[in-house]
C-alpha cells in the first residue's frame, strides 16, 4: 500500500519502520524542516520497551538510556509517599530513562533505513478525502494513498476533521523542565519526586546519554510543576528566588540546577486530556496523543504510541481489507488506552491541583498502599503499561 503518515514523533516513526519493512511504501509529511525531538526526558515502560523489542530497538535503546528499578516519592521532610518497584509487579521488569533526543534518533533511522521517505517542511492542513486519502498542503493536493496515518501530537490540527467533536482541553497545570548534567555521572537508578500538598512536585530522572551535551556527559531529566497562570511571576520572580526554593525543597535538585544561568534554560510543557469518540475516518487514522493524549504523570504517552504503531503493523500483517483490519487494530487498542486515560485524568489532580485535601489524602493512601502487596503490585503493573479495561 502507500501509507502518508503526518508528524514524525514516537507514533509516526515507529509506525513508518515497521510499515515501510513490511513493504509499503511510506511517506512522511513533517512541518519541520529538519525532523528533531521536542520536550522532556522519558520514561520508557515495559509495555514500551516490548513495542522496541518488536522493531529489534531495545537494545540500543538500554545501551543509551539509564535503567530504572524504582520510582521513590517523599516530602520535602524526607516522609516517604511513594515508594514502587518494577519488580513489584513482574519480577525482572525495569523501566528505562531515556533522552527524548536518542529515542527520536532510533527510530527515526529504522524508518529512514526502512525506505520511508520524509517530506519535511511540509504542514498538513487537511483532508480533501478520506476514502483514499489526498492530504492539503500550502503546496496543493497530494496523491492519493491508500492509508493516512494523523501523527500530529497532542496539539493536533487534524483531529477534528477525522472526528468532529472531540475534546483536547489543555490542563491548567503543566511542567518547567530541562535536562542538566548528571553530577554522580552516569548511573542506574531511580525516578525520584519530591511533592509539597499538590502545588509543588519536582522530579530527576537520569537518562543517561545526553546528545546534546558538548561535553558529552550523561543526563538526568528535572521537571517542575507548574500553573501556566503563574509563569509569568515564576519569571518575574527571577532566577535566585527559584534556587533559593529549590535548595529549602531539596539539595539534590538545586545541585543538578547549579549550572543554569537564566530561565530561558527551562523550557515549558503543557498537556492536554484528549477524548475522542472515533479514531478512524475512511482510511484515516488517529494515533499516538492526536488520538489519546494524557498528562505524563504515569509516564505512558510516548510507550502507548510505540505500542500503537506495533498493534497497527501486527493488524495489517495478514493483507486483510483495510475495512477489517483498522477496526480489528482500534479494537486492540482501546482497552489499553482507556485505562490510562481515566487513570491519568484521575491521578493527575492528586500531583498537580491547589487543592489542600488532595495532597494529604494522597500522602496517607500511597503510604499505606505502598505497604500492601497487592496494593503496590497493582501500582507496579499499572507503571509497567499493562493496565486495560476489560471492554
Ligand atoms: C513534560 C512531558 C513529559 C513526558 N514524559 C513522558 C514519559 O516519561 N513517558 C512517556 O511515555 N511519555 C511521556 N510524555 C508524553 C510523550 O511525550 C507523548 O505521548 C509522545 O511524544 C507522543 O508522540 P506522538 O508521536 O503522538 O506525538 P509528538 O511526539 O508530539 O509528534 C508529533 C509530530 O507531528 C508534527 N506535526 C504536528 N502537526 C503537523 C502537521 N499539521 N503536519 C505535519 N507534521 C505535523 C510535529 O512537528 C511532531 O514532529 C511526556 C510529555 C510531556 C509534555
Amino acid at each position: 500500500m502507500r501509507i502518508a503518515v503526518i508528524g514524525s514523533g514516537m507514533a509516526g516513526l515507529a509506525s513508518a519502520a515497521h510499515l515501510a519493512r513490511a513493504g509499503h511504501e511510506v511517506a512522511i509529511f513533517e512541518r519541520f524542516e529538519t525532523p528533531r525531538p521536542l520536550g522532556a526526558g522519558l520514561l520508557l515502560q515495559p509495555s514500551g520497551l516490548a513495542a522496541l523489542g518488536t522493531l529489534g530497538l531495545r537494545g540500543e535503546a538500554e545501551r543509551r538510556g539509564a535503567a530504572i528499578s524504582r520510582l521513590i516519592g517523599r516530602t520535602p521532610q524526607g516522609r516517604t509517599v511513594l515508594d514502587l518497584r518494577y519488580s513489584d509487579g513482574r519480577p525482572g521488569d525495569t523501566g528505562i530513562g531515556i533522552h527524548r533526543a536518542s529515542l527520536f534518533d532510533l527510530l527515526h533511522t529504522a524508518a529512514r533505513e526502512a525506505g520511508a521517505v520524509f517530506r519535511a517542511g511540509t504542514e498538513v492542513t487537511g483532508f480533501s478525502s478520506f476514502q483514499r486519502p489526498r492530504l492539503l498542503t500550502p503546496a496543493g493536493e497530494s496523491e492519493p494513498f491508500d492509508l493516512a496515518l494523523v501523527c500530529d501530537g497532542a496539539g493536533s490540527g487534524l483531529r477534528e476533521q477525522v472526528c468532529p467533536g472531540a475534546r483536547a482541553p489543555l490542563y491548567p497545570w503543566g511542567a518547567l523542565w530541562r535536562i542538566a548534567p548528571e553530577p554522580e555521572g552516569r548511573r542506574d537508578g531511580e525516578l525520584e519526586q519530591v511533592y509539597q500538598g499538590c502545588r509543588i512536585m519536582i522530579g530527576l530522572l537520569p537518562v543517561g546519554d545526553n546528545p546534546a551535551d558538548p561535553e558529552g556527559r550523561p543526563g538526568v531529566s528535572f521537571f517542575w510543576s507548574i500553573r501556566h497562570d503563574g509563569l509569568e511571576a515564576w519569571r518575574a520572580a527571577g532566577l535566585e528566588a527559584f534556587r533559593t526554593e529549590l535548595a529549602r525543597l531539596w539539595d539534590k535538585a538545586a545541585a543538578v540546577n547549579g549550572d543554569v544561568s537564566g530561565p530561558d534554560d527551562f523550557a515549558h510543557a503543557v498537556y492536554r486530556d484528549v477524548r475522542c469518540q472515533r479514531w478512524r475516518n475512511g482510511n484515516v487514522l488517529l494515533m499516538g496523543d492526536a488520538a489519546h493524549a494524557m498528562s505524563p504523570q504515569l509516564g505512558q504517552g510516548a510507550n502507548l504510541a510505540l505500542c500503537d504503531a506495533a498493534a497497527l503493523a501486527d493488524a495489517l500483517a495478514d493483507h486483510a481489507p483495510l475495512k477489517h483490519a483498522l477496526p480489528r487494530w482500534e479494537r486492540a487498542r482501546r482497552p489499553a488506552t482507556r485505562y490510562y486515560t481515566w487513570m491519568s485524568w484521575a491521578l493527575t489532580p492528586v500531583f498537580q491541583s491547589s487543592s489542600k485535601m488532595l495532597g494529604w489524602a494522597r500522602d496517607l493512601a500511597m503510604g499505606i498502599g505502598c505497604r500492601l502487596p497487592l496494593i503496590r503490585g497493582w501500582m507496579a503493573w499499572t507503571l509497567a503499561g499493562r493496565g486495560r479495561t476489560p471492554f
